[in-house]
């Protein structure tokens, strides 16, 4: 039986920090006139939708005015990353890892809280789009927790499999990766009529200290491994297999 595979996007696969930073505070200024930057809140693992109303709440933008514009602010994002995906970077290890674990025929997901169009973009620009059976975005959720039992069922589409592995940058990653566990146990009351899975699943949590969360955090939010990158393959085959 084969394995899952979930890759976080940012900070993990790629570093799009510098794009998306010019690309949050484009959008803040032209759609609420505002000047504030992506790092007045804690970022990694958060979706753009919450990423953008946890900022304008800061500057007391009345949630009707954050609503009525957050489809033009999301889009300010998305262009801007797209017109800039020459500067962003595919960090170490990311390519070779993929490829290796393409040969072993796992099936291989993107969670992300990017939205899509954000992602096939970077995927594009580096040739591996169909290196990933599917992208499932949290982009325009509170929270990529809502959409995990999205993904279980993406990921059903293609073969059976008794175990996932989650690797990110993030506390929040980690957290995922609960958030899949409880899920495939029937635990989730928001999830559990709506997916079959027999038996048992397994959940690996791995981290990557590319982004802002070290190993301390990582470990302590419920990671099992973690690594500097994805360059070490070898070890990281060796923990998926
Ligand atoms: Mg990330």
């Amino acid at each position: 039986m084969t394995k899952l595979i979930v890759f976080d996007f940012d900070n993990t696969l790629f570093d799009f920090y510098d794009v998306n930073k010019k690309g949050f505070s484009k959008a803040f200024k032209e759609v609420y006139k505002i000047n504030a930057d992506l790092d007045e809140v804690n970022w990694p693992g958060m979706t753009l939708k919450s990423i953008i109303v946890s900022i304008l709440k800061k500057y007391k933008v009345s949630e009707e005015v954050i609503n009525k514009n957050l489809t033009k602010a999301k889009k300010i994002i998305e262009k801007n990353l797209i017109d800039n995906v020459n500067k962003g970077k595919l960090l170490p290890g990311a390519m070779n890892l993929v490829l290796e674990l393409k040969k072993k025929a796992y099936i291989i997901g993107i969670i992300s809280g990017s939205s899509e169009k954000m992602i096939a973009a970077a995927l594009k620009k580096e040739e591996m789009s169909s290196l990933f059976d599917f992208i499932v975005s949290g982009g325009s959720e509170e929270s990529r927790n809502n959409v995990a039992d999205k993904l279980i069922k993406e990921a059903q589409k293609y073969s059976p499999f008794k175990e996932i592995i989650v690797i990110g940058d993030s506390v929040r990653d980690a957290e995922f990766a609960k958030m899949l566990l409880k899920i495939s146990a029937g635990e989730s009351s928001a999830s559990k009529n709506r997916i079959g899975i027999a038996g048992s699943i397994f959940v690996k949590s791995i981290g990557v200290t590319t982004g802002r969360h070290n190993e301390e955090e990582l470990r302590s939010a419920g990671c099992d491994y973690v690594f500097n990158n994805l360059s070490q393959v070898h070890e990281i085959l060796k923990l998926i297999s």
